[in-house]
């Protein structure tokens, strides 16, 4: 029996390791960035077989486990982003960097959280996306294919994904997709 489920009730139906929360996508995640078996079991409290069977569902589901990353990562890179002009009370990053010239933001932003909301702006508009805008996009709740379908408003203060269902029907499986406002 496979160690590797998806039921649409946990985590969203993403693909996860049997009787636990922890996704296929969390451990390739790590992985990529170079972590090693032992450390992820530990910090996952998986086992080492539960791992060999998470790179085994991605040698057959490349796609839809890299599409998952990269999607949580665009929603990670423009949270952060907000978060990070709400603390320092700017609308975008280059006013950020005015203040710091004058000498207005001292306590914070810490020069690594600066050069961290830079380089996921780097990110995003490699992706095609911009940290100013909230931005629509359409994705597929099987295969986590998407795209990116439109500009809403430029708000730099919303935070939370609004996801709506739509009657539309992957390109690619044929599941339903959702509509996401970033
Ligand atoms: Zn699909």
């Amino acid at each position: 029996m496979s160690r590797i489920v998806r039921t649409p009730e946990i985590v969203g139906g993403q693909a996860r390791i049997d009787s636990t929360r922890i996704r296929v996508a969390d451990v390739i995640r790590l992985k990529k960035v170079g972590w090693k078996d032992i450390d992820i079991a530990k910090v996952l409290l998986i086992t080492l077989e539960d791992i060999k069977a998470a790179e085994e569902y991605y040698k057959d589901h490349k796609d839809e486990v890299d599409r998952l990353i990269e999607f949580e990562d665009i929603l990670w890179e423009k949270g952060f982003i907000r978060k990070f002009l709400k603390m320092c009370e700017c609308s975008d990053l280059n006013e950020v960097e005015d203040k710091i010239k004058k000498g207005e933001l001292l306590e914070h932003p810490t020069w690594e959280e600066y050069i961290k909301a830079l380089s996921c702006k780097d990110s995003l508009e490699r992706k095609g996306f911009s940290y100013k805008k909230v931005e629509k996009i359409i994705k597929c709740s099987n295969c986590n294919l998407f795209k990116k379908i439109g500009e809403v408003c430029e708000d730099v203060t919303k935070l939370i994904p609004d996801v709506i269902d739509t009657d539309e029907r992957c390109p690619e499986c044929g599941s339903k997709m959702r509509v996401w406002i970033i």
